[in-house]
C-alpha cells in the first residue's frame, strides 16, 4: 500500500559536511563529560554522532572512532568500561559491556 517511491533528496553541499563533522566532534566532547555522571547519556551522544556520520556520509575521525565500541555502540573509557592491552605492535581494546575487541597498530 505504501508508495515505494521516495522523495528526491536535495544534493548535499560541502557546507553540510562541515556542519556534520563539527557536530560529531561536539557530541564526543559532550559524551566525554557526560560519561562521568551518566554513562547512558554518553552512549546516546555517541549514537547520535554515528547517525549523523551515516546520514551525511562523513567518517568519524580515527581518534574518536577508537572511543566507540563498534558492536554495542558504547562510549569507551579506558579503566572504566573497556580494557586496553598491548599485544606486540598492536593495541587491543576490549569492550567490557559486550566483549568485542578492537585492534589497532601501535606506534
Ligand atoms: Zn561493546
Amino acid at each position: 500500500m505504501a508508495d515505494r517511491k521516495k522523495k528526491k533528496e536535495p544534493q548535499r553541499k560541502p557546507f553540510n559536511v562541515d556542519m556534520a563533522e563539527e557536530r560529531i566532534q561536539r557530541l564526543f566532547e559532550l559524551a566525554e563529560k557526560a560519561y562521568l555522571q551518566k554513562p547512558d547519556l554518553a552512549d546516546r551522544y555517541v549514537d547520535i554522532a554515528r547517525r549523523i556520520s551515516m546520514r551525511h556520509r562523513v567518517g568519524i575521525p580515527g581518534d574518536l572512532k577508537k572511543k566507540v565500541c563498534k558492536k554495542c555502540g558504547s562510549y569507551l573509557v579506558p579503566g572504566e568500561n573497556c580494557r586496553v592491552r598491548l599485544d606486540g605492535s598492536r593495541i587491543l581494546i576490549t569492550c567490557l559491556k559486550c566483549g568485542a575487541v578492537k585492534r589497532y597498530p601501535y606506534k
